[in-house]
């Protein structure tokens, strides 16, 4: 098998013709078409996180340590099968659902992997897709998306999902509800979709870059707000007819997080997502008499990527603008996602450089 590894955190990744893995036990080997490249991508390949304040956090604390083939967005055919892999077939086309915990404890017996303490990342902390093969533990983290365009359906495993996940934690909503979007990239722009997509009408989008917040009126957000004016509470409230339900803060610095959780109606809901950093001050009595509720949300579980598989099959969800480029590519690619050159998602093909 053919993969791009990173050798030297911050170097060009480097292609490495190694054995292809037989899969055992339970495990199934699933050969790479599409693989997305997400913009986290671009802090395991510098080999950590800057979390904002002057703190990093290092990837090779959570085992990924050189050589390391990134790639947490993979869609393929299955090639081969373990013997005790059951319930799918050689030539199955199949997402990958990458974040998968230890298989063993109550919360990945109970398909919430993603709440693991002992994550197992495909991309992350195992090989991962930017790779012509790749070795998946078990047959149910692999996701029919029959139907779907292939590379569309690779980016479900990381934004759509993760967009989703934040979604579903407004359990509370009215009709009259509007929900804030802060931060309107790539993921913003996906729960912008999810959210129109499970019904909400009124979705508020926020941002500070103009450009952002045309596209996100093009994914369906009915208001926008430019979160740098002074009085943005105050205008976020009256774009909302002082209904704000829930907010989504895809961004996570103090500022948006006051912003949102000022805002918000009482009984409302603030999603952090975000990871950019910093440290939240706010009145505790503020939390009880307003019933307000915070919610982190990590990626998602496996039944969310089932979710919204099922919504992007019903043809309920946009899409996002994208790109196929051959997996040759990649360095090039990770280049111009550094330098913000990017539109949209960027998805490799290993189809054609297998061939
Ligand atoms: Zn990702
Ligand atoms: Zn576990």
């Amino acid at each position: 098998m053919i993969s791009y590894q990173i050798i030297e955190h911050g170097k060009p990744l480097q292609k490495v013709l190694k054995e292809t893995p037989k899969p055992t036990g339970t495990e199934v080997l699933v050969r790479i078409t599409r693989s997305g490249v997400c913009h986290s991508d671009l802090h395991i390949w510098d080999g950590y996180f800057d979390l904002g304040g002057g703190k990093r956090f290092y990837v090779k604390d959570r085992g990924c340590v050189p050589p390391f083939t990134m790639g947490h967005e993979p869609f393929g055919v299955v090639e081969a099968l373990g013997p005790k892999a059951k319930g799918v077939r050689v030539g199955q086309k199949r997402i990958v659902f990458p974040w998968i915990g230890c298989g063993k404890c109550p919360m990945c017996k109970a398909e919430r992997d993603n709440y693991c303490t002992a994550m197992r990342t495909i991309g992350v902390m195992r090989p991962g897709a930017y790779s012509t093969h790749l070795l998946v533990p078990h047959p149910k983290y692999l996701v029919d998306a029959a139907g779907i365009d292939e590379a569309f359906a690779a980016t479900l495993a990381c934004s759509g999902v993760t967009a989703y996940s934040a979604a579903r934690k407004l359990t509370d909503l009215v009709a009259q509800d509007s929900v804030a979007v802060i931060g309107c990239g790539g993921v913003g722009l996906a729960t912008i979709a999810v959210l129109r997509a499970l019904g909400v009408r009124n979705v508020i989008a926020c941002d500070v870059d103009e450009g952002k917040l045309a596209a996100a009126r093009q994914f369906g957000a009915r208001l926008t707000l430019d979160t740098r004016a002074p009085d943005a509470v105050q205008k976020l409230q009256g774009l909302a007819k002082g209904s704000l339900g829930g907010v989504i803060d895809l961004v996570g610095m103090p500022a948006t997080a006051q912003l949102g959780l000022a805002a918000l109606r009482k009984g409302g809901r603030y999603v952090l997502v975000g990871l950019f950093g910093g440290e939240l001050q706010h009145p505790l009595p503020s939390f009880a008499l307003r019933a307000i509720g915070i919610s982190g949300s990590y990626v998602g579980s496996l039944p969310e990527l089932r979710e919204v598989v099922a919504l992007a099959k019903k043809k309920k969800l946009k899409k996002m603008p994208l790109s196929t480029r051959p997996s040759s590519e990649v360095n090039a690619i990770l280049e111009e996602l550094k330098a913000a050159k990017v539109l949209g998602r960027v998805v490799l093909d290993f189809e054609t450089a297998a061939a």
